[in-house]
């Protein structure tokens, strides 16, 4: 198979963002990046979408129906659409079919967020009567460091050394995660989200960019794997690959700050046919396994309950009953754990 990693959730000029699209690309070809998906708020420019100095650019959206404070429905990102589908955006419902039916993929971005004394707003989902959405953002960057931010001395703390601060996805998104595959009985995409702004804060006479896009196209990203190669060039095709594998799980979400994540699998082999993160597998028993690039805490949990732990680089097991299936991994870094490696699941026994 082959692996591509790339950062999905950013914003420019177009909306909330401070760089151009022609910035988060030498910002994504320096942090090693193959593909880059920007989602503005509401805004949706496909002209700027294409190979760009070896970045696979997708122009999707970020739709929200944020108007003031009062967002009733959530921000929902929509990829792949080739329509602006801005206009939907006070129905999420048809907003999510519209998606579905041109072919896009769509992303419940920050669905539940923490806040503070000093950022009191949150985005959070809030219209749970929806259906039909790829998945979720398990882990959205910024959103994490907004439930930090508790007091002055860790706001500034985090404006100058956010990696002390970023943990992993917030527990409750992981619980919730687990909770909506089973209340929906089907496969919920989880994607990391980089939600690129670079922005300028101010506390008093201090200014401060925060998370400039290289630096946070170097943290939360999300892996990709395909049966072939990128063409490279026909950038259509490329993106309906991109896609598929998204719309497939066959994906993994990473955080490159504690050692890049290429490399790591999570398979199964049932029968003699071996399935991929995102895959289903019907008969029982099935073998899982799981390669780590470099030694972690290593996870395999069935419905978001730990079944299986080492500390290494491998992992398998051998399971009988049906389940939803998936791995995390951990790494001890400044001082405490600190998430690394987020796999779709395996389904098995569907
Ligand atoms: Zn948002
Ligand atoms: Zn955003």
């Amino acid at each position: 198979m082959r692996e591509y990693k790339g950062v999905i959730h950013a914003h420019t000029l177009y909306s909330d963002g401070t760089g151009t699209v022609a910035d988060l690309v030498r910002a994504a070809k320096a942090a090693g990046l193959t593909y880059l998906a920007i989602t503005d708020h509401n805004a949706f420019h496909p002209e700027e979408a294409g190979w760009r100095d070896g970045v696979l650019v997708m122009m999707g959206e970020e739709v929200d129906d944020d108007e003031g404070k009062e967002v009733k429905g959530g921000h929902l990102l929509a990829l792949g659409t080739r329509e602006d589908v801005t206009h939907l955006r006070h129905d999420f419902q048809r907003l999510i079919d519209r998606i579905n039916e041109v072919g896009g993929v769509s992303f419940l971005a920050h669905p539940l967020e923490r806040n503070s004394k000093y950022m009191p707003d949150t985005y959070s989902w809030r219209d749970w009567s929806v259906r039909g959405y790829t998945g979720i953002e398990l882990w959205n960057h910024l959103s994490e460091f907004r439930g930090y931010t508790t007091s002055i001395p860790k706001v500034l703390a985090i404006a100058f050394f956010p990696h002390w601060f970023t943990q992993g996805p917030w527990p409750e998104v992981l619980a919730l995660w687990d909770r909506l595959m089973e209340e929906q009985g089907r496969p919920i995409v989880a994607i990391g989200g980089a939600d690129a702004h670079a922005q300028v804060y101010g506390l008093g006479p201090i200014k401060r960019k925060f998370m400039p896009y290289e630096l946070t196209f170097r943290s939360v990203t999300t892996h990709v794997l395909l049966d072939e190669a990128l063409s490279g060039s026909d950038a259509a095709s490329d993106e309906r690959a991109l896609l598929n594998a998204l719309r497939s799980g066959h994906t993994w979400v990473g955080y490159e700050r504690l050692g890049p994540t290429d490399g790591f699998r999570f398979w199964a082999v049932s029968g003699g046919r071996e399935v991929i993160m995102g895959d289903s597998v019907a008969a029982l028993p099935v073998a899982l396994h799981v390669a780590v690039p470099d030694d972690g805490d290593v996870r395999i949990l069935r419905n978001g309950q730990v079944v299986a732990q080492t500390f290494g680089r491998e992992l398998s097991k051998e399971v009988e009953e049906p389940g939803v299936y998936r791995v995390e991994v951990w790494r001890r870094r400044w001082g405490r754990p600190r998430g690394w490696i987020f796999s779709n699941p395996i389904y098995v026994g569907r």
